[in-house]
């Protein structure tokens, strides 16, 4: 065994069976090192939207390389692609006068997201709104902030106190936010995260009407809304370029990563509505906060031309598509004993929740002995978010694998 340790892994486990080395891919496929090919089932880690092996993005790449790989975006200082996908993300972002705080992933944009939220309070004279409130089963990355944040309990453990000022509701009822807010008082409180579409807690789409009324319930109390668009950002929802914009939430911020660059390189962003922007943007107000690679040349100049390919290939259509080709064909896998439910209708992601969670890594093996690359996702459940390109032939393919995986584990 070698010297890599993975995230998220049971590393004595990965030290007994080895592991699975990704050396090529094209489209939806994958192959290893061995030279087998699978059907990526979860577009990378939810982020390959526009499909792996896109030789143009290496080639946008390459040719910002050769002009200026980075440079650094502190104080004044740009490149040319920073400023341009800026200007491109405030364009499709669904608030008004959005302006674009750019840093290197996911997590990154949650605790941007979570300091910008207290500072701004702080600029507004209510320093005293610190609360950050999350929602079981959410997934807000792993640095400590939004760990705390997050209400995947395992993910807790083993840390002490994480972050004060957090607090976690059910994932599923906006009286149970109400409560709480009337429990802390809603002068403390700085702001709600809110997951679209609860993503690696194991995909759980929002009750209907659920996201309208937590919407109204912030805004009627005061408390920021930032909708966590990691993974349904840049078309996944389908139908347009965030959930927000499908249903409507005029967030205050949206955390962003993930399907901004399909992957092609680390990036995320922050989008912050014009009215949160606008105390930071007085002469005099700094806010002491960014990274290194914040606007990173490359990445942007990459993220631009894979924002230019789920334009011209009209792939917000195709996941909208795929979101009822996917309800469809995945759902049938609900006939299989093992298989407990079936959880899809939502953007182009779905989860088969296996009834005994042990199952699932027998299941990860079988799938990709037959010709899947799957994943866990949430607590016994296994994870679907194809490339919004793959084609109906390509999802029936990638239903087939489950299917004989299933009828394997069976017996
Ligand atoms: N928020 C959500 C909703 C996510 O799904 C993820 C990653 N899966 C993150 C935040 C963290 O992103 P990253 O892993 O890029 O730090």
């Amino acid at each position: 065994m070698g010297a890599l340790w993975h995230p998220f892994s049971d590393m004595g486990a990965v030290t007994q069976n080895g592991e699975f080395v990704v050396a090529r891919g094209e489209g939806v496929y994958v192959w290893d090192t061995e030279g087998r090919r699978y059907l990526d089932a979860t577009a990378g880690l939810w982020f390959a939207n526009v499909g792996h092996g896109r030789q143009e993005l290496a080639d946008v790449a390459a040719k910002q390389m050769r002009d200026i790989a980075a440079y650094y975006t502190f104080g004044d200082v740009a490149t040319p692609a920073t400023v341009e996908l800026a200007e491109r993300l405030s364009s499709i972002a669904p608030m008004k006068d959005t302006k674009v705080f750019f840093t290197s992933g996911g997590s990154d944009s949650i605790d941007t997201a979570l300091k910008l939220a207290r500072r701004y309070w702080h600029e507004q004279g209510k320093p005293g709104k610190n609360i950050v409130i999350g929602r079981e089963r959410a997934y807000h990355g792993t640095h400590v902030g939004g760990t705390a944040l997050a209400g995947i309990p395992g993910n807790r453990e083993g840390y002490g106190s994480l972050m004060p000022d957090a607090a976690t509701v059910t994932w599923d009822s906006a009286d149970a936010l109400r409560a709480e807010i009337s429990r802390i008082g809603a002068d403390k409180i700085a702001a709600f995260f809110c997951e679209p579409v609860i993503g690696a807690g194991g995909v759980y789409p929002p009750p209907d009407g659920y996201l309208a009324e937590v919407r109204k319930v912030c805004r009627d109390n005061d408390i920021l809304f930032v909708a966590d668009e990691v993974i349904t950002g840049y078309g996944r929802i389908g139908g347009a370029w965030f959930a927000s914009t499908r249903f409507d939430l005029d967030p205050d911020m949206i955390t962003t990563a993930k399907g901004l660059t399909s992957g092609y390189l680390p990036m995320g962003a922050v989008l912050i509505a014009g009215h949160i922007a606008e105390p930071f943007f007085k002469p005099g107000v700094w806010w002491r906060h960014g990274y290194t690679y914040s606007g990173h040349a490359t990445s942007a100049a990459v993220a631009l031309a894979n924002l230019d390919i789920v334009e011209r290939e009209d792939l917000l259509s195709s996941a909208a598509r795929l979101e009822s080709t996917l309800d469809k064909e995945v759902s049938t896998l609900a006939v299989h004993p093992a298989v407990a439910e079936v959880r899809s209708g939502f953007g182009a992601v779905a989860a088969v929740q296996m009834a005994d969670a042990a199952d699932v890594f027998p299941m990860i093996r079988l799938l990709r002995k037959h010709g899947v690359s799957g994943r866990a996702v949430g607590a016994g459940g296994l994870q679907i978010s194809p490339a919004l390109t793959m084609t109906d032939s390509e999802v029936s393919e990638m239903v087939a694998g489950f299917d004989e995986a299933l009828r394997e584990l069976q017996g």
